[in-house]
């Protein structure tokens, strides 16, 4: 019977809305019948939920060789002789971690090497302090102060000679690397053979080297003072916290030093006081030249720099009865933005950079381990550790720990809980009255004890060759500063490998670590600081 035509059409509409469709539906005994089972979008996710248990059941291939990055989870381990490429995903085992889900996951950063960078080179490299330049009452003053310094490193190499032809340097080599050693030889020589000017009433040095924090001031005064005492300078220490009364003592007693090493603070006082004057600078140093020209001390800074006479180039520095400042500055991070600071200092024409290649690189020589724990257990944690560790300084084959916490009162409360544990430490923050922090950190370095409980201010420059654990009780708030606190350890001259452990918490505190393991993965420098030393370098160690 035929239709009539609006009937056709419901029937079309009918037939199109309610017909067998392939993956909606399977066809029923009743051939004519649709019976509708699961909806698509359910049955592929249900499909992706099976095929993932599978994954996760299938057995994981352990590729033979030592790992770059093993974790708790071994599908996120990753083989040493492979290197992610640029634009490749990387599978991070960091990932996630943001979700409290994620608490008790951990993994590393392996140990790809035993020799510390800045010696690699020194295998096939023959040079030698002789062949920098350095002349042979020098060499004998270094072989009196530091016996265990036979060759140069890569970086002492690269900036003597430069530094000895008078040339400004920017010098950029990751921590531990000896960069004191690299300024202090070439420029304390050009000072032995200079004149001495006038006798003025006030303290008028004639090299200065400005460090960040007292403990810097005691340990470069240290080393300077024994170059020193061979080569006939004087080198006097003028540290901060202490009052006009006790700098003015110094300085009276101390007016015919030719080298000052000086926090910023403390010069910047006695300069207002007119207690000192910076008119016969024949060099000034910037060591940690980021954390200097950073804003907490840019303003003291900009004062100093403002009174010291900076040489226009290295003829300006010829004449020794008109001296005029050779530049150095000295640092193991320059972040981003450091470059327009230095055009303040200097014009970036006369300033020669030297930058190792492994600045800013994660240490290949030193394990890292990232723990991913809720703020309750990082005490146990810690605790744990250090009580391993007391152990196994028993049988005598550790050596010291540095534990790093973001504050001086988590400094404070988390020591009064290792007294209760029983076990010995020191401290040392900022907040630490002035009389109560001098000599801890010399002590820590002679091994009176081998645990320290820090704030930042351990983190920059200080150098122990007995450090062999670096603990982030807190992680760090910057890369820069995990950078500092992680070349405590594994530095020239180190006695033991070195192992750092970090404490993951906070979803920043994980945003920095994705950072880091992609970086460690792809083997490249760590984000926001690469770009930051001046384009193009004129060397490269
Ligand atoms: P940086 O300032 O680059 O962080 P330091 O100048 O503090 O490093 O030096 C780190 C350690 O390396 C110090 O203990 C120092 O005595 C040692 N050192 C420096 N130069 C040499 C060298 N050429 N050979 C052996 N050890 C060295
Ligand atoms: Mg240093």
């Amino acid at each position: 019977m035929a239709l009539s035509r609006p009937l056709r059409l419901l029937s079309l509409v009918t037939r199109m809305l309610l017909g067998p469709r392939r993956d909606l539906a399977i066809r029923g005994p009743d051939e004519h019948l649709p019976v509708v089972r699961i909806p698509l979008a359910l049955q592929r996710r249900q499909e992706q939920q099976e095929s993932r248990r599978q994954s996760r059941r299938a057995p994981v291939l352990v590729r033979p060789g030592p790992l770059l990055v093993s974790a708790r989870r071994p599908e996120f381990n990753q083989p040493a002789r492979l290197t992610l490429g640029r634009w490749e995903s990387a599978p991070l085992a960091s990932r996630g971690w943001k979700n409290r889900r994620a608490c008790r996951d951990h993994f590393s950063i392996e140990r790809a090497q035993l020799e510390v960078p800045a010696l690699q080179k020194l295998l096939s490299n023959e040079n030698t302090f002789e062949d920098l330049g350095l002349e042979p009452h020098v060499l004998r003053a270094l072989q009196e102060a530091a016996p265990e310094v036979v060759r140069p490193t890569n970086v002492q190499s690269r900036t003597i000679p430069p530094l000895l032809r008078g040339r400004h340097i920017l010098c950029a080599a990751e921590t531990g690397s000896g960069k004191t050693l690299s300024y202090l030889l070439p420029l304390l020589q050009r000072l032995v053979g200079r004149p001495r000017l006038g006798s003025s009433q006030i303290s008028a040095p004639r090299g200065l080297v400005l460090v960040p924090s007292r403990e810097l001031a005691e340990q470069v005064w240290a080393v300077a003072r024994v170059l020193g005492n061979s080569l006939g300078l004087q080198v006097r220490e003028l540290g901060g916290g202490h009052g006009m009364r006790r700098i003015r003592l110094r300085l009276s007693k101390q007016p015919t030093a030719d080298v000052l090493v000086a926090t910023p603070g403390a010069l910047w006082k006695a300069l207002k006081s007119r207690l000192i004057s910076l008119e016969q600078l024949s060099f000034l140093v910037l060591d940690e030249a980021d954390t200097l020209l950073d804003e907490s001390f840019l303003e003291l800074v900009d004062y100093i720099l403002e009174k010291s006479h900076i040489a226009e180039g290295p003829s300006d520095l010829e004449d020794p009865y008109n001296p005029k400042a050779q530049l150095v500055l000295v640092g193991a991070t320059f972040p981003e933005g450091v470059g327009q600071l230095l055009s303040k200092v200097t014009s970036p024409d006369s300033l020669r950079t030297i930058t190792s290649p492994k600045l800013h690189c994660i240490m290949p020589h030193v394990r890292q381990t990232f723990m991913r724990l809720k703020g309750a257990e990082k005490v146990t944690e810690l605790v744990q550790i250090l009580k391993h560790h007391e152990k196994a300084d028993r049988t005598g084959s550790t050596g010291s720990v540095l534990v790093f916490c973001n504050s001086s009162s988590t400094v404070n409360w988390l020591g009064y809980i290792l007294d209760d544990h029983k076990i010995q430490h020191l401290r040392l923050q900022g907040q630490m009255p002035a009389s109560m922090r001098v000599g801890i950190f010399q002590s820590f370095q002679k091994g009176s004890r081998d645990i320290l409980l820090c704030t930042d201010i351990a983190s920059r420059g200080l150098d122990s060759i007995h450090v062999e654990l670096v603990v982030n009780y807190d992680f760090p708030f910057t890369l820069q500063d995990y950078i500092h606190r992680a070349g405590r350890v594994g530095r020239v001259g180190s006695e033991v490998p070195g192992t750092v452990i970090s404490f993951v918490t906070h979803p920043w505190d994980v945003s920095l670590v994705q950072k880091i393991e992609l970086a460690a993965r792809r083997r490249k420098s760590l984000p926001g600081l690469e770009s930051s030393v001046k384009e193009p370098l004129p060397q490269q160690i």
